[in-house]
């Protein structure tokens, strides 16, 4: 299958050449089609599916017939995102795409200054790319026109509905004019989702390019079971040894990625953080220069991970584990897309088993535990943690006694007789 086929104009198949794809992905070629012949969509794509271009190029193939000039420009198009990073990457999409086309692009995003977008607004847009709080804000403000919206995009909603993003996305629907088509691109359908959808569709049409919580392929998974106050040595370890030029890890709260970049800092090892309580301009700085290579570990939470776009990634870690298994297919998803091969890597402390059984039971993956030697955990699982353990105390864990495959090396553990107490900060906000 190539692109040809799928009925996009020649400025746009030049745009995708010169972005050197060669052919559509499972979603582009179901999706491409389905918009064009104006119908709405509820798809089931993950981010590394190709999903963004899937909407984005037959929404800028449908605006360019009649995209009128200077300021009688309208917000023709409007894409919602649940993060500020998610934004800029689906603007920066519209712009590689749409490059050979006279349409205009604008984002708006919370965190910086509302000013620079009121001015690109009064200027003339033909395609918006907004979070949800902020178009909001610029609805108050009347500093934003949607009547005359053609094309209503939500992308990831299941995460615009985690977050919190309801009332504001019903405020917007709300000045949206009622005869539009609708695209809805979301990697669950649970509940809300599917109420959500079911309320703004008409007579969708349906795409599930991959199974939900489905790991792709390319990403090949391991974990390491390590005590929690050594895992940051584990961590330095293996970016040193294996000479991990790029990688991205998770942690749970704010406090734990800044502690952590720090501590990593110490080992000589280049790295940033990202989270809710940094400006914009410090996310996208770290974000810069982690693509250019010259941070070697960007450190992140959940929230301020969410849809980031690295070509390439080739490793991710989790440093803590998620607390919601959902959310491990999500970090991962970060690595081994669009055809490249993808490694992630997890460290699980004893009190972290029973979520990383329910990770396993998620991915329906065995992923294989190692135990590195030097690193041997001392720390018993059989102290139930206070919250999110689903593991009983006592047993039933996945651990290396457990007859899973994972291999204890002969050496005699270090550090036995240290105390054992977890340094998790408690209480931290995660973001
Ligand atoms: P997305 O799922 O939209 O986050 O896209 C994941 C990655 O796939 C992005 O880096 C895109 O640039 C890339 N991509 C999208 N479509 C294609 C394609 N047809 N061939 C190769 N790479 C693609």
């Amino acid at each position: 299958m190539s692109f040809d086929s799928l009925g996009l104009s020649a400025e746009l198949l030049r745009a995708i050449a010169e972005q050197g794809y060669t052919s559509p992905t499972p979603v582009q070629t179901r999706a491409i089609p389905a918009i064009l012949a104006g119908h709405d969509l509820m798809a089931g794509a993950q981010t590394g599916t190709g999903k963004t271009a899937a909407f984005t190029l037959p929404m800028l193939h449908k605006l360019m017939g009649d995209a009128p000039q200077g300021r009688q420009r309208r917000v023709r198009a409007l894409v919602l995102t649940p993060t500020r990073e998610l934004a800029a990457q689906v603007h920066e999409s519209v712009r590689t795409y749409g490059r050979h086309l006279p349409l205009r692009c604008a984002e708006v995003y919370g965190g910086v200054n509302i000013l620079p977008q009121i001015r690109a607004l009064r200027s003339g847009v033909d395609v918006l790319v907004a979070t949800p709080g902020r178009l909001q804000d610029h609805l108050t403000r009347r500093t934003v026109d949607l009547s005359s919206v053609d094309i209503l995009v939500l992308d990831e909603a299941d995460r615009m509905l985690d977050m919190g993003f309801l009332p504001a996305i019903e405020r917007i629907l709300g000045v949206l004019p009622a005869t539009r088509q609708t695209l809805f691109f979301s990697a669950t359908f649970g509940g809300n989702v599917r109420k959500l959808a079911e309320k703004l569709l008409n007579k969708p049409q349906v795409i599930e390019v991959a199974r939900a919580n489905a790991v792709a392929d390319a990403v090949s998974q391991s974990a390491y079971f390590v005590d929690t106050d050594r895992k940051r040595e584990l961590l330095a370890h293996l970016i040193g040894k294996e000479q991990w030029s790029q990688v991205l890890v998770f942690t749970r709260t704010k406090y734990g990625a800044d502690r952590l970049a720090k501590q990593l800092g110490h080992h000589g090892i280049e790295c940033d953080a990202i989270h809710g309580d940094k400006s914009q301009g410090q996310r996208n700085r770290a974000l810069a220069a982690f693509k250019r290579q010259t941070v070697q570990a960007l450190i992140a939470t959940d929230v301020a991970a969410r849809g980031l776009d690295i070509d390439q990634l080739p490793h991710v870690v989790n440093f803590d584990l998620p607390t919601n298994p959902e959310d491990y297919v999500h970090r991962i998803g970060r690595t081994g897309r669009a055809g490249n091969k993808g490694a992630a890597t997890s460290l699980v402390s004893a009190e972290e088993r029973g979520q990383f059984a329910a990770i396993k039971r998620l991915v329906k993956t065995d992923i294989p535990a190692i135990v590195m030697e030097g690193f041997e955990p001392v720390q018993q699982s059989s102290r139930p943690r206070p919250t999110n353990n689903r593991r009983r105390p006592g047993g039933g864990g996945n651990g290396p006694n457990n007859g899973n495959g994972a291999r204890r090396h002969a050496r005699p553990a270090q550090g036995q007789g240290r105390p054992q107490t977890s340094r998790r900060p408690r209480g931290a906000q995660t973001s």
